[in-house]
């Protein structure tokens, strides 16, 4: 007698491992460590792997990655980079109205291949500041103008080759700049300026308004290595890359979001560590009533009440998670908060019904961690120290005990606090300041343009491990029961480690 094979209506419900619902319904919290998924089936290579999703209710991205606002995470270089690979960046509010309005205008501005904020000097300015620029940005050609500033009359430029054999670096730039100019025109394409730059074989094209005002730079270099970005988040409309930005709840924020608003921001994120408040149910009002087609995240949430008072307010997404960062002590000091895995399912569960998608924030260290996030319903991960120690993110470079790292530190830390952060905290009219983060480092990851396509394809091999070809089906998945999950103890999560070595490099691209 032939022995008996399983029919295909044995396939589900499972065989093996635990639905989302059930594993969730105990009243433990758990973390992306204390489980796993079971591996589905594949039928498909990774690369077919969809990551389309939603960071709101409206707007579509490509990739499901979001960078924190974090005075060391998210200024316009990152915000530009994370939405060219087809995710986004919140840009942080420790700074003036005018500064960050500067940064969310760059990243409006920005157009692939022109440089529109490149270093620029005074004709007073010498030789040696040049060579001061050359140490720590390895640039050359550098426009000068009337106020050495962007927007400001085009006098001359400085190349490499007006400097190099020059003795006296004391020199002002005034009598060594090139001042017959080849410039291009605002307006032109990046074909139009690229075909001057190879006529005219220069290294540096500068490109003015009709005032003679210098708008952008474009860099033959620059050129050699443009690529293009398919899956950029650009607005459908006019074209331009998506910038999001965060501000707090207080009634000078409203100041700050007109100002935001004006330099085109798409998406607002209301930042608080505790997002269920009075403060942030006003603010939704406020901004749902002034500017009906921006985009509002509200948060911080980790549970279900909480998320059903920011959706009746009004919002278009929200951002769960509290006490998970990496920087971050405040489930220490307030006794408040809830283990992640546990968060984002509950909240993205209640919050899917009414079409609001879920970011989830915090305590992302590994590609692991972002599939499981996913996996829980989660629409996007934000990550801050996973992106910290890219080229892109604010800060310089420094060396300790030999290895390259980047200053890392929360919002909610005393140093940051000290600088404006405090509103997240609901600490600002204090006298004593009690810190929910700390300061640190973080090692060199490189540039964003090679990290970020390293983590999609790592999230599109753990789709495809779990059967999924899309976050779609991921979700659908996770709601219907047929991603199976199990839970790990601490033995397993040792062995699911690397374990019984010596010594061992973990690298990260
Ligand atoms: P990470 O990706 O480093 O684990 O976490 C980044 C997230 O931590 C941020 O997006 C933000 O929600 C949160 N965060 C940032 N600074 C602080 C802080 O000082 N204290 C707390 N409690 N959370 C912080």
């Amino acid at each position: 007698m032939p022995s008996p094979t399983p029919n295909a209506s044995s396939d589900f419900p499972l065989l093996d491992g635990m639905s989302a619902r059930r594993f969730f319904e105990q009243s433990t919290g758990y973390t992306y460590d204390d489980f796993i998924l079971l591996p589905g089936h594949i039928d498909f290579s990774a690369d077919e792997v969809n990551l389309d999703t939603q960071i709101s209710r409206r707007i579509k991205l490509k990739t499901p990655l979001v960078s924190s606002p974090m005075d060391t995470v998210t200024e316009a270089d990152m915000a530009i980079s994370m939405a060219l690979q087809g995710g986004m960046g919140i840009i942080h509010y420790n700074n003036s109205i005018e500064e960050q309005q500067d940064e969310v205008s760059k990243v409006k501005r920005f157009k692939n291949g022109f440089i529109t904020s490149p270093l620029t000097l005074r004709p007073d300015h010498t030789i040696g500041d040049i060579d001061d620029i050359k140490k720590k940005f390895n640039f050359s050609g550098v426009p000068i103008t009337e106020s050495g500033k962007m927007g400001s009359k085009l006098l001359g430029i400085v190349t490499n080759r007006d400097i190099d054999f020059v003795q006296d670096r004391h020199l002002r730039l005034s009598e060594v700049m090139t001042t017959e100019l080849i410039v291009g025109k605002e307006g032109c394409t990046l074909e139009e300026a690229n075909q001057i730059l190879r006529e005219s074989k220069r290294g540096k094209l500068p490109i003015v308004n009709q005032k003679g005002e210098i708008v952008a730079l474009i860099s033959r270099n620059d050129l050699k290595k443009n690529r293009d970005f398919p899956l950029a988040s650009k607005d459908p409309v006019n074209k331009r890359l998506l910038a999001g930005a965060a501000i707090g709840t207080r009634p000078e924020d409203r100041d700050r979001l007109d100002a935001l608003v004006e330099a085109g921001l798409d998406l607002i994120v209301l930042d608080s560590s505790q997002g269920d408040s009075v403060y942030q149910i006003q603010m939704i009002e406020y901004i749902k009533h002034k500017y009906s087609d921006l985009e509002v995240i509200g948060g911080n949430i980790v549970t279900q009440d909480q998320a059903r008072n920011l959706i009746q307010a009004g919002v278009d997404g929200l951002r769960t998670g509290m006490g998970v960062g990496s920087i971050c002590t405040t489930q220490e000091v307030m006794a408040c908060g809830r283990p992640q895995a546990t968060a984002v399912y509950k909240t993205a569960l209640y919050a899917q019904q009414f079409g609001v998608p879920v970011i989830a924030d915090g305590g992302i260290s590994t590609i692991g961690h972002i599939i499981k996030a996913l996996s829980l319903g989660a629409s996007c991960v934000m990550m801050g120290s996973m992106l910290a120690g890219t080229e892109e993110a604010p800060g310089e470079y420094f060396y300790q005990d030999g290895v390259r790292l980047k200053k890392y530190r929360g919002m909610g830390s005393l140093e940051a606090m000290k600088k404006g952060s405090a509103k997240r905290y609901f600490s600002e009219g204090d006298k004593i300041r009690v810190a929910q983060g700390v300061s640190g480092a973080v090692v060199d990851k490189g540039s964003i343009q090679r990290f970020l396509p390293y983590l999609v394809q790592g999230i599109k091999h753990g789709l495809q491990d779990l059967g999924t070809r899309s976050l779609t089906s991921l979700h659908s998945n996770l709601y219907t029961g047929r991603l199976a999950f199990e839970m790990r103890t601490h033995a397993a999560q040792v062995e699911g480690g690397v374990h019984g070595l010596h010594s061992y490099e973990k690298s990260f691209v």
